[in-house]
């Protein structure tokens, strides 16, 4: 059985990340989706809240492969040993990803020879969006509707109205 870890932050997840994970599916049996909880990058969702957003967003995907989305934390190539992956799965938007990429995956490959890291690139449409801008876009007002599912939406604009 193949089986695949997309991890990501996934704060909050955005429609290029949904994109990815449907491509991901195509090519496992199994995916499993680890929620990193990366408090050095001071996420606006905690861990739980993460975790539970990418569970509503995967559930579209349920009849393509048998999908689990976990809490992760420590070291990534450690995860992906733990949870009997065979391929970490991660997206490449643009250049700018590439760099930092290609220095994981090659330290990864030397942690773990039996691991590949396999890259998708997002449909066009969704190749420019990025969390980050999204959150931002919020704070000010704007509309993040094209970049995240309404459900999404909905979550980012209550926690931006609590935090305010
Ligand atoms: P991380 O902190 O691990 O980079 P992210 O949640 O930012 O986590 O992203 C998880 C993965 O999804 C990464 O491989 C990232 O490159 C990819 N990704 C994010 N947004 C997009 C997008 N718009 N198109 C393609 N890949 C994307």
């Amino acid at each position: 059985m193949k089986i695949g870890l997309y991890p990501g932050t996934f704060d909050p997840a955005t429609n290029g990340h949904i994109d990815i994970l449907s491509r991901a599916v195509k090519l496992v049996d199994k995916l499993i989706v680890g929620v990193a909880s990366n408090a050095a990058k001071k996420p606006l969702f905690s861990l739980d809240e993460r975790v539970e957003m990418m569970r509503t967003e995967a559930e579209q995907f349920k009849d393509m492969a048998d999908i689990e989305v976990r809490p992760m934390t420590g070291l990534l190539i450690q995860f992906a040993q733990d949870v009997g992956a065979q391929v970490i799965i991660r997206g490449l938007r643009a250049v700018s990803d590439f760099e930092y990429e290609f220095q994981m995956t090659g330290m990864n490959q030397r942690l773990n020879t039996d691991i590949e890291t396999v890259f998708f690139m997002a449909d066009p449409q969704y190749q420019a969006i990025a969390s980050r801008l999204i959150k931002e876009i919020a704070r000010l007002g704007g509309d993040i509707t094209p970049f995240v599912s309404p459900y999404i939406a909905g979550q980012l604009m209550e926690k931006i109205r609590n935090n305010a």
